[in-house]
C-alpha cells in the first residue's frame, strides 16, 4: 500500500507516457517499439536495460508476428519481470541483520544529501522494533549537521549513539562505535561515513581507512557496506553505484525518495546492471517509510 503511494508518480509517468505512445495504434510495430525505447529512457531504467529489454520484446514480436498494442503492458512487465529474475539476487521477506554474529556492524556510504541519515534512523527504528540493540556510529565528521542529525534519530528511535564531535578521525569513531557494540552487547551497529564523491581514488583510501580500522576492532566485520542511492537523481544514482561500487565492495544498495519522483524505473536499471541487490526502499519521510524491497512486489505495483 506504501509502496503503491510511493510508486506513484513514477507510475503515473510511464502509463501516461506509454499510452501517448501506442495512442491510435493497434499493432506493435517498429514505431511502437522506438516510442518504447523513448518512454523506458525517459523512466530512467537506464540505456543498457532498455536495449535488453527492447531486444527481448523485438524477438516475441518477431516470433508472435502479430501482437496487439493492448497486450503491449503484460509482456512489458513480463519481460522486466524475467529480467529481474536473472540477477540471482535473493529477495528479502524482513529487515534482516546482515550475519548472526554479534554485533552485526553495518557500514553506511553514499555522497551527501542522498538521504544517508534518514535512511540510518528508519533502519535503527526498524531493528529496534525486532528487539535489537542498536547503536549508531557517528563517522562522517566532515558535517556538523551530519553529527547533530544522526544524534536526534538515535534519541527517536530509542537507541544508543557514539559520537566524539565534529572534525574527529572517522576511522577513530568507527573502530570505536564497534568497541562500544561489544562491550554494550548490541546486536548492530550502524557507522555513518562522510559522501564526499570527490575523486575515486580520495573516496577509496578514505573507505578502506574505515572499513580496515572497523576489521580490526572485530575481525569479519563489516557485515554489509550499504549504499544509499537518491531515486530523484535518476542517472546520477547509476553513476554513483558505478563509482563506489568500484571503491569498495558495496553488497547491499537502499534506493531512497522513491515517493518523491517519476524515475521510479532506476531501480529497474540499477537491479540489472549492478551485482548488488536494492536491499530497501524510501516511500517518504517518516520512520515508517523504509521499505524491505522485493522485485516482484516492485514491478506488481508498476504494472498493478
Ligand atoms: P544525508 O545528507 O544523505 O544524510 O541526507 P538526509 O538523511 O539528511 O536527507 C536529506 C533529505 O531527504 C531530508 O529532508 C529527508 O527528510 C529527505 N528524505 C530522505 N529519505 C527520503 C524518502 O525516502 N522520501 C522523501 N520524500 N524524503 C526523504
Amino acid at each position: 500500500e506504501d509502496l503503491d503511494k510511493g510508486l506513484e508518480k513514477t507510475k503515473q509517468g510511464f502509463f501516461n507516457k506509454l499510452g501517448r505512445a501506442v495512442a491510435g495504434k493497434d499493432r506493435v510495430d517498429e514505431e511502437v517499439l522506438d516510442e518504447l525505447e523513448s518512454v523506458l529512457i525517459s523512466s530512467d531504467v537506464g540505456l543498457d536495460t532498455t536495449i535488453k529489454i527492447i531486444d527481448r520484446i523485438e524477438a516475441r514480436v518477431a516470433e508472435e508476428r502479430y501482437l496487439n498494442t493492448s497486450e503491449l503492458n503484460e509482456i512489458l512487465r513480463d519481460e522486466i519481470v524475467k529480467l529481474l529474475a536473472e540477477q540471482n539476487q535473493r529477495d528479502f521477506d524482513d529487515y534482516e541483520l546482515p550475519t548472526t554474529e554479534r554485533p552485526a556492524v553495518i557500514l553506511i556510504v553514499g555522497v551527501n544529501g542522498v538521504g544517508k541519515t534518514t535512511t540510518i534512523g528508519k533502519l535503527a527504528h526498524q531493528f529496534k522494533q525486532r528487539g535489537h540493540r542498536v547503536v549508531l556510529g557517528a563517522a562522517d565528521t566532515f558535517r556538523a549537521a551530519a553529527v547533530d542529525q544522526l544524534g536526534i534519530w538515535a534519541e527517536r528511535v530509542g537507541c544508543d549513539f557514539y559520537s566524539k564531535g565534529m572534525n574527529t578521525d572517522p576511522a577513530a569513531v568507527a573502530y570505536e562505535t564497534v568497541q562500544y557494540a561489544m562491550k554494550n552487547n548490541c546486536d548492530v551497529a550502524i557507522i555513518d561515513t562522510a559522501g564526499r564523491l570527490h575523486t575515486k581514488f580520495n573516496l577509496m583510501k578514505e573507505l578502506s581507512k574505515i572499513k580496515r580500522s572497523v576489521t580490526k576492532a572485530l575481525p569479519g566485520a563489516p557485515h554489509e557496506v550499504m549504499l544509499v542511492l537518491d531515486a530523484t537523481t535518476g542517472q546520477n544514482a547509476i553513476e554513483q553505484a558505478k563509482a563506489f561500487t568500484e571503491a569498495t565492495e558495496v553488497n547491499a544498495l537502499a534506493l531512497t525518495k522513491l515517493d518523491g519522483t517519476a524515475k521510479g524505473g532506476v531501480a529497474i536499471g540499477i537491479t540489472d546492471q549492478f551485482q548488488v541487490p536494492i536491499r530497501y526502499i524510501g516511500v517518504g519521510e517518516g520512520i515508517d517509510h523504509l521499505q524491505v524491497f522485493n522485485k516482484r512486489a516492485f514491478v506488481d505495483s508498476l504494472f498493478g
